[in-house]
């Protein structure tokens, strides 16, 4: 059994819905029981949040651009793939129910003058509501039973609004109750990424980028054989193709080493995607929609090591440093305890700590947006410390990259990081801060933003990683 998700800018158009169906026939041929997941059209899920955004504002003209524009995109690709008028028109009341769906979300949250996470949750899920039966429908069209099905149904989530948890086992009870009959009924189930439900039906989503996740718990509750990730490169790179031009696809990465990658900001897969995989040991491909021939990579427990320690860099920007500073701090304990509690209390997320040894300061990572609420949740609670100086000053510094070095056999191989700095003291760029995870599957360094793709590319360079 496999598992086939397609991303956003494969249903970006007509012509790669056309190019989805000829995989999905080929797949099938090989594979007859076969599960597709589908993302939103590409632009739609952000076009659905900035509609709801502005509504919360008062702007009453969006969110009816919005839905204009929305309902001419999937009608365009019906128009062109569905010749049948009795299924187009069928999927045209579709388009226009769940988009006066929107109109009406829309309309209550400019009377509220408010936009909850909740609410957000039902408005940006809309999009894979759209494309889902679309393309099932457009897989009818090639002779492919294929049948839309709305995660909310059987992705059972908490309410953790805007990235919500799955939860595993009664999720995977109601998947197994709503897909298995489809598939040994012939039918390919087509089912909406990125969403889910609480228990009690209210709407969730698992995040941005969340329906490679979906993917991955749909395949993990079904067995599956394989988790094929269909996006529009030819899988994951040795570093990003737009900073280093000579990188190059990996064959094979283990899931410890695409975990890191994801984590560090490579964008091709959503970072929680290889956790269902793990456990089930199913093996996750990632592929290009656009060249479908290409072998892409594939992610799976222990990879055999080819191409050295180091396996690829990745970088992650429009970050701030925050440093918690003062000889007082030394010996006083808990001043690290409330620290990353008053970061907690907020819900940011911290990418990278590094502690002196002598504890006169305690720096991290989170991303820029953040920054304001941490640092004055900081303050409040680190008020008495900073009043009797034992705290001197909490300060956040923006315009930080993380640059992440990753590869699993790193682990035990020595000179890795003295030719990281090297190569970086060649090029005369500074060092902010270094972690290390216990892994020892990253090395991370902390930089200046406008120095990030040089350090990529010399790092790069150093291990010759466009080699192979
Ligand atoms: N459509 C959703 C998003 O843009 C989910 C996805 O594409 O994976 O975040
Ligand atoms: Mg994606």
């Amino acid at each position: 059994m496999r598992v086939l998700k397609f991303g956003g800018t494969s249903v970006g158009h007509a012509e790669a819905f056309a190019q989805v169906a000829s995989i999905v026939e080929r797949t099938i041929a090989e594979d007859p029981q076969t599960v597709v997941v589908t993302s939103a059209m590409s632009g739609v899920t952000n076009a659905l949040i900035a509609a709801a955004r502005a509504a919360a504002a008062g702007d009453e003209q969006k969110y009816r651009d919005v839905r204009t524009e929305l309902l001419v995109k999937h009608q365009v690709v019906a128009g062109q793939l569905i010749s049948d008028g009795v299924a187009r028109a069928a999927l045209g009341r579709l388009f226009e129910e769940r988009l006066v769906m929107f109109e009406r979300l829309c309309q209550s949250i400019a009377i509220l003058g408010e936009l909850t996470k909740r609410g957000l949750d039902v408005v940006s899920g809309l999009g894979e509501r759209l494309s889902a039966p679309l393309l099932a429908a457009v897989l009818r069209t090639r002779n492919i039973p294929a049948e839309a099905v709305d995660a909310g149904e059987i992705i059972v989530t908490d309410d953790h609004f805007g990235s919500a948890n799955p939860l595993m086992d009664i999720t995977r009870e109601r998947v197994r109750a709503r897909l298995l009959p489809l598939i040994e009924g012939g039918i390919v189930p087509v089912v909406t990424g990125f969403v889910g439900a609480t228990q009690d039906g209210i709407a969730t989503t698992l995040g941005r980028g969340g329906s490679d996740y979906s993917a991955a718990i749909i395949g993990s509750c079904l067995d599956a054989d394989r988790v094929e990730i269909w996006t529009d490169v030819d899988g994951v790179f040795t570093a990003d193709p737009r900073i280093v031009p000579e990188a190059r696809t990996l064959p094979q990465l283990s899931y410890t080493e695409a975990a890191e990658l994801a984590y560090f900001g490579a964008k091709v897969l959503h970072p929680k995607t290889i956790l269902p995989a793990i456990e089930k040991d199913i093996p996750i491909h990632v592929l290009n929609t656009f060249n479908p021939d290409h072998p892409g990579t594939r992610i799976v427990r222990q990879t055999d090591n080819q191409g050295g320690s180091v396996k690829a860099i990745t970088a992650i920007k429009d970050l701030t440093m925050i440093t918690v500073e003062g000889r007082g701090m030394i010996g006083v304990p808990g001043i690290a305890a409330r620290t990353f509690q008053a970061v907690a209390s907020v819900g940011a997320n911290v990418l990278m700590i590094s502690q002196s040894s002598s504890e006169q300061n305690i720096c991290f990572v989170i991303p820029k947006a953040d920054a304001p609420r941490v640092l004055n949740a900081l303050h409040e609670a680190l008020s008495h410390e900073l009043e009797r100086q034992h705290i001197d000053s909490i300060q956040g510094q923006d315009g930080i990259v993380i640059v992440a070095v990753v590869g699993s056999a790193m682990k035990g191989t020595p000179g890795i990081a003295a030719k990281v700095f090297g190569a970086l003291g060649e090029a005369g760029i500074n060092v902010i801060a270094i972690a290390q995870g216990a892994s020892e599957a990253n090395i991370s360094l902390v930089a200046a933003q406008g120095d990030g793709d040089e350090a990529v590319r010399r790092i790069h360079a150093a291990f010759e990683l466009d080699k192979g």
